[in-house]
């Protein structure tokens, strides 16, 4: 390769050429576009991260496997990908327009500590959630937002000098009025000036659609911080834009969230950096559909929240939720019920069983087939795991593939997947000194029911057993128990 060609290829972006294909629906144009990178083969990836006062739902954690699969995806595919979750451990109000509750103080109170102590314990957790999810949390930075206050501050400087912020008696405001095209994430710039227009909320704003940069703090605020504007607490929004400016820089690929997020979160994470910077400040932006339950969304407020800890408590693998999530493409509304859930796990436990089977049947050299190419194409299509795991199932049921052939497609499908088709947990006979108290006596009465005769109170008690994630037969010595799920 000479000077010249590496010149052409460059100014050519054929670098971007040699590497699949990736389309992407990016909110910002409202299409699915091929995924061009800024920079040959890297990703800059910011994800909004939780606020740290209690455990992540269910709900939340849809977010971050959705964004760990974009990871997989792009990885695969041949990117290195640089990767941000902020973790919001600040007092401030979270609700959408500087209203709402300071959580982390909520969350101090509530567990009589501080709101640092809050945070450290309900960050660990979260990050253990996406380990048991298998999210690789290794390659990801978890900034928090309580050590970046100086950038915050600075910032919020940035957009007072250059016009784009006004003072009030409670704190430092932006003026969405100053920023063209605000709004634009979602169509919404018409929309949201309109509706703001008509709306007072806090005194002496000029549109309620502005938003707040530092509030002055209260007498009884937990954390606050010395500032330019005095001693005070930075805004929600302001956070994310100085959090992702200082660790990716101010032009990044990809930002990711939920899409609660969009209309306002989002479009002020835009209207902050980009009147900062002058640059485009996300190239595209995905947004991933919520979790419900019986139509409602799943959130802390409404009191229908459902943690990986309890699924855990209920016998099924923490695998169960991320293959029940990878069912519905990520733009889809997904209804959470356990009965679903067991579903799902029933068929990530088929799925090891026959992995496992044919890990023994194929020798060492493994081949492609045009299933895996329909299988790269698929998830590479806006993360199509629905029809990715479609295909998978119809390869490995199907007589047409060869052993070799369909291991090298549970390979690829495990790398993007994370489903761990090439370590399954051990699904199999139970040592004795494994099985929990109750089964054992659960499988004493059913024995003893058998030797009375009362078959019919044996199955009911087999029906338990079954329901508990195990599955007993009737040995020559005896019963045998397997466990079904982990
Ligand atoms: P929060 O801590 O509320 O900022 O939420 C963290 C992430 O979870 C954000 O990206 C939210 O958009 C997302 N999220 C919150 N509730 C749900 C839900 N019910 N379903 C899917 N995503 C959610
Ligand atoms: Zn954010």
């Amino acid at each position: 390769m000479n000077w010249f060609s590496n010149l052409f290829k460059k100014r050519n972006g054929t670098e971007h050429h040699r590497l699949p294909q990736v389309f992407l629906s990016n909110t910002l144009s409202g299409n699915k576009e091929l995924f061009v990178s800024q920079k040959p083969r890297i990703v800059l990836l910011y994800s909004c991260g939780p606020t740290v006062y209690d455990r992540a739902h269910i709900g939340n954690l849809r977010a971050y496997v959705f964004s760990d699969i974009l990871v997989r995806v792009l990885h695969e595919a041949g990117y290195h990908v640089q990767r941000v979750i902020n973790i919001t451990d600040v007092s401030h109000l979270v609700g959408d327009g500087d209203e709402g509750v300071d959580k982390m103080a909520l969350g101090a109170s509530r567990e009589n500590t501080t709101p640092l102590a809050i945070a450290e314990r309900y960050t660990k957790l979260f990050i253990d959630d996406l380990r048991e999810l298998n999210v690789d949390t290794d390659d990801i930075r978890f900034p928090r937002a309580t050590d970046y206050i100086q950038e915050q501050i600075a910032l919020a400087k940035t957009l007072e000098e250059k016009g784009f912020a006004y003072r009030l008696a409670d704190g430092l405001y932006f003026d969405t009025q100053k920023f063209p095209g605000y709004g634009k994430l979602g169509g919404l710039s018409g929309v949201r000036m309109e509706a703001g227009a008509r709306v007072e909320v806090v005194k002496g704003k000029r549109h309620s659609a502005d938003f707040v940069l530092w509030r002055n703090a209260k007498p009884n605020d937990l954390q606050q911080w010395n500032s330019p504007w005095g001693r005070g607490n930075p805004g929600w929004h302001i956070e994310c834009s100085a959090m992702a400016r200082s660790m990716l820089g101010q032009e990044i690929d990809i930002h990711t969230g939920g899409e609660d997020h969009i209309a306002v979160h989002h479009n002020n994470e835009i209207a902050q950096s980009e009147a900062a910077s002058g640059r485009t400040f996300v190239h595209y932006w995905m947004h991933s559909a919520f979790l419900t339950m019986n139509g409602e969304k799943t959130s802390k407020s409404l009191g229908n929240t459902v943690y990986l800890s309890d699924i855990v408590a209920k016998g099924f693998h923490p695998l169960s939720l991320r293959y029940f999530f990878l069912q519905a493409q990520y733009r889809t509304p997904l209804s959470f019920s356990f009965d679903a859930l067991a579903s799902a796990g029933n068929a990530l436990d088929r799925l090891w069983k026959i992995s496992n089977e044919i890990a023994k049947e194929s020798k060492l050299k493994c081949e492609s087939s045009e299933a895996h190419n329909r299988f790269l194409a698929a998830i590479r299509d806006d993360l199509g795991t629905p029809q990715a795991l479609g295909i998978l199932w119809d390869s490995l049921k199907s007589e047409e593939y060869t052993p070799e052939e369909k291991m090298l497609l549970i390979e690829d499908a495990d790398a993007h997947l994370g489903l761990s088709l090439l370590s399954p947990p051990q699904v199999g006979t139970v040592e004795e000194a494994d099985i929990p108290m109750e089964i054992k006596e659960m499988l004493a009465h059913r024995e003893a029911a058998r030797i009375s005769k009362d078959f019919k109170e044996a199955d009911r008690l087999r029906g338990d057993i079954e329901r508990s994630g195990y599955h007993v037969d009737d040995g020559l010595n005896g019963p045998v128990l397997t466990r079904t799920t982990l």
